[in-house]
Formats: C-alpha cells, sequence, structure tokens
C-alpha cells in the first residue's frame, strides 16, 4: 500500500460517518501521489497524516429564542484546519444541511484554495445548522448574537477570520460583527465581507462571481475563444451565482438558466438579472416568480433538469454534488466544452472522471471560486493598513489573481506530466507551498 492510500484508509476509518470529508480527501490526496513519491521525507516527517487532521475543531450549542418566544438550539462549528501559511480564514455557512463532515470537507479544501491565491492565510471553514430561510430580521440578529457569543473567544484578526458562505450574507455578517465588538471592544478586521460603512471592502460582494468569469474567460482566451455568444447555464441564484451572471453577460455570454433549492428557470432570451436580484436580494423570494414577470421564461420544479439544457459553459455555483455523473454526460453530449465551478465540490468524483475523459475544460473549485477569499484577504490588508482602495484597484488585483492561478494551476499540470488536468495542478501548486512551510516549522 502507497503512502497516500494509507492515509485515506486511517482517515476514512478514523472519520466514519463523514462521506463529503472523505470525498474531498480522496479527490485531494489521490492526485497528490505524484508529488509525495518526489518528496521521500513527507513521509517521514507524518505530513500527509497532519494536513488531513484539523488543527482544532470547535463544537458549541447555540441556543436563541424566536419571535413566538420559542427557545431553539442548533450546532455552532468552526474548523481551524491548518495555519502553516497564514491565520485560519475560510466562511461560515448557515444551513440545515451543515454537520462536520460538511465543515471538514470545506476547511480542507479552504486549506489549498487559500494557498493558491498567493496571499498569506490559513484554511478553516464553520457553520451551524440553522436555517436563516423564513426567519425575520430580529430572529436572524438573535441567532448570530448567540452564535457569535461562543465564537469570539476562538477568532481574531490575527488568528482566525470568517466570512460569508451559504445562508450568510451582508446582514448576518453585519449583525455578527456587531456582537464580536460589543464583546471584544475591538474594531478589528475579524470577519470579511463586511459593510462598507464599518471596514469592507469594495468587490467583495462581487467577489467569488467575478472571479469565476475572470479564470474561465483566461482559460478560453488561452485556446483562443472568449465568453462572446457563448450560452451559459449557471446554478443557484444567491451571492455567487448573481455576479458570475452579471459579468459573463458583459462580456457578451447568453446565460439561459439559474435555480434555486426548489427549481429552476429557462429563459432563451437570456436571463434578466435585474428582475433575479429584485427577487433574490431584495424581497428574498423564490426564482419562481421570474416566470411570472418575464415573458418567454418557463419555471421547472426541481433542479437536476438545468444540466439537460445545451449550453456551452456550465458554471455550478449552489452546493456541492450537483452535477452527477449522469448530469455530466448529459452536459457532454449537449456540447458542453467548459465547466467552472463557483460552489464547493459541485461535481461529483465520476462526474469530473466524465469531464476529463471527454476533453471537458474543467476549473475545479478551490481555483475557480478562490477569488472570493483573495479578496477577503485584501480586505483584511485594506483593514490593518487603514486603507480603502477603489472598486478599480480592487478589481484589478482581483483579475490578476485569477489570472495568475490559471497558469500556476496549468504549469503545475504541465510540470507533472497531466497537461490539462487541472484537479491534479490546483491541488498540485496549492499543496507545495503548504508543504514546504510545515515541514520548516517542525513536527507541529
Ligand atoms: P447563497 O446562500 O448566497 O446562495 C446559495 C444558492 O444556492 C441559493 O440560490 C440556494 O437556493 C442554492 N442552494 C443552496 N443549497 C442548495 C441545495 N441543496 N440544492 C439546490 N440549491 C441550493 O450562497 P453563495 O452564493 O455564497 O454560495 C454558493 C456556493 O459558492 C457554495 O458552495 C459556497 O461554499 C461557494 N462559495 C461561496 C463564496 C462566497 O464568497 N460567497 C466563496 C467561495 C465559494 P435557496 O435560495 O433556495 O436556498
Amino acid at each position: 500500500m502507497t503512502y497516500v492510500e494509507r492515509v485515506l484508509k486511517d482517515l476514512k476509518e478514523r472519520n466514519p460517518g463523514e462521506p463529503e470529508f472523505h470525498q474531498a480527501a480522496t479527490e485531494i490526496l489521490t492526485t497528490l501521489a505524484p508529488v509525495v513519491e518526489k518528496h521521500p521525507e513527507y513521509e517521514k516527517a507524518g505530513l500527509l497524516e497532519r494536513f488531513v487532521e484539523p488543527e482544532r475543531v470547535v463544537m458549541f450549542r447555540v441556543p436563541w429564542v424566536d419571535d413566538n418566544g420559542k427557545v431553539h438550539v442548533n450546532k455552532g462549528y468552526r474548523v481551524q484546519f491548518n495555519s502553516a501559511i497564514g491565520p485560519y480564514k475560510g466562511g461560515l455557512r448557515f444551513h440545515p444541511s451543515v454537520n462536520l463532515s460538511i465543515i471538514k470537507f470545506l476547511g480542507l479544501e479552504q486549506i489549498l484554495k487559500n494557498s493558491l491565491t498567493g496571499l498569506p492565510i490559513g484554511g478553516g471553514k464553520g457553520g451551524s445548522d440553522f436555517d436563516p430561510k423564513g426567519k425575520s430580521d430580529r430572529e436572524i440578529m438573535a441567532f448570530c448574537q448567540s452564535f457569535m457569543t461562543e465564537l469570539c473567544k476562538h477568532i481574531g484578526p490575527d488568528t482566525d477570520v470568517p466570512a460569508g458562505d451559504i445562508g450568510v450574507g451582508g446582514r448576518e455578517i453585519g449583525f455578527l460583527f456587531g456582537q464580536y465588538k460589543r464583546i471584544r471592544n475591538e474594531h478589528v478586521g475579524v470577519l470579511t465581507g463586511r459593510g462598507l460603512s464599518y471596514g469592507g471592502s469594495l468587490v467583495r460582494t462581487e467577489a467569488t462571481g467575478y472571479g469565476l468569469i475572470y479564470i474561465t474567460e483566461e482559460a478560453l482566451k488561452a485556446r483562443g475563444d472568449s465568453f462572446e455568444g457563448k450560452t451559459v447555464v449557471i446554478s443557484g441564484s444567491g451571492n455567487v451565482a448573481i455576479y458570475a451572471c452579471q459579468k459573463a453577460q458583459s462580456l457578451g455570454a447568453k446565460v439561459v438558466a439559474m435555480y434555486d433549492s426548489n427549481g429552476y428557470i429557462y429563459d432563451p432570451n437570456g436571463i434578466r438579472l435585474d428582475v433575479v436580484k429584485d427577487i433574490k436580494e431584495v424581497k428574498r423570494g423564490r426564482i419562481k416568480e421570474y416566470a411570472e414577470r418575464v415573458p418567454g421564461a418557463v419555471y421547472t420544479e426541481g433542479c437536476k433538469g438545468i444540466w439537460t439544457i445545451p449550453c456551452d459553459i456550465a458554471l455550478p455555483c449552489a452546493t456541492q454534488n450537483e452535477i452527477d455523473e449522469q448530469a455530466a454526460k448529459t452536459l457532454v453530449a449537449n456540447g458542453c466544452k467548459y465547466v467552472g465551478e463557483g460552489a464547493n465540490m459541485p461535481s461529483t468524483l465520476e462526474a469530473i472522471d466524465v469531464f476529463q475523459k471527454s476533453g471537458v475544460v474543467f476549473l475545479p473549485a478551490k481555483a475557480a471560486n478562490a477569488g472570493g477569499v483573495a479578496t477577503s484577504a485584501l480586505e483584511m490588508a485594506q483593514s490593518s493598513g487603514r486603507m480603502f482602495w477603489t472598486f478599480e484597484e480592487v478589481d484589478a488585483k482581483l483579475k490578476n489573481i485569477m489570472v495568475n492561478i490559471y497558469h500556476n494551476i496549468d504549469d503545475a499540470a504541465k510540470e507533472y506530466g497531466y497537461e490539462g488536468n487541472y484537479v491534479m495542478g490546483a491541488n498540485i501548486a496549492g499543496f507545495k507551498k503548504v508543504a514546504d512551510a510545515m515541514m520548516a516549522q517542525g513536527i507541529v
């Protein structure tokens, strides 16, 4: 049994009932085999065993009271996975599906993603099984305050800097930040994605979606192509999906479909993003309303069917495992040539296999959606320097980072003899820096 196989086997035995964590670890570790072979000193130093074990896991009770006076108790998590190259950094997810396995898979991915940005940030992730859907603003505030009352003991601007993720947007970050400041009496950059009036950065809201389009654009450019005239399908209608749609449209693409967790809309004339934004950002409604408001658009209940819509470029931007083997085969059969992952792990391992064997240009999440965390790191830099950069400055830095990521993963894939395999490229390029830092810091 090879070193990688042994570490994976141990990981599965020692972390039973964590399928998402096993899936992410399998994807990452198997692609690292050629690097590990080149560096026998890693095995001696137990590097992989340490890499897959979080430095710290904090789990806590989050009690809160709803508008009817009823007490609820949710689970809170913060996984501080790896601080070799910088303070822990990664989002908070509020969604009923959240459990330790999901937070650990996200945290493990985050280590390599953050490394790929080229900025000094370690990997972490957190969240709760709280469901923000249908809650009043006061209930959201009560939950966020209770969550931060415990979390504030474990984070800090040089220790761990959380941000948003599914279910955690500007409103939640505001409530979380307010409670941190109240308890710790410190106005510091302890969360990113803050409002512009209290330390946030321009472009942070747009960053993940824009970044996804910038890296996909670079992949197109490398093949003498562009977004102009392309048909694009985007899943989700949240933060990442909306700004991916905006940037893709501005580059001349036609986005024809989007969804939320109930169903998808198909608009052959091209999605009207102003309507989507009004429904999702202003009214916090359901995507279904789009078809009631825009003539020619069709709503279909259920999400899976979105991948049967023919497109040149598919951008999954909602959640993990949205594209399974069958969906991948359908996309390929219908002529899809590029897949850029805006969400984290939206394609199953089998789906990735289909894409790679069919010659689809597949940009994995840890590279493709790194624009969000990269801009978070730019927000941290502005906070500690007491500076405020213009939209154009931040956007230019973001674009530069995404273009660099593309070339880094492309070069790493070539260096190891896997040209065009960006799963390999991203894992290897991200891992090398973390491995160097861990080796330099001794057995910790
Ligand atoms: P949002 O909460 O803003 O939006 C999530 C979207 O996905 C919503 O449309 C939601 O539908 C849909 N969705 C969520 N869960 C499911 C599900 N189980 N089935 C179908 N649809 C679902 O989140 P974000 O846009 O911030 O995040 C989307 C993805 O991008 C996540 O994987 C996240 O980890 C990743 N990501 C986000 C970053 C960021 O900066 N925000 C950075 C890097 C990655 P509904 O409205 O019905 O809930």
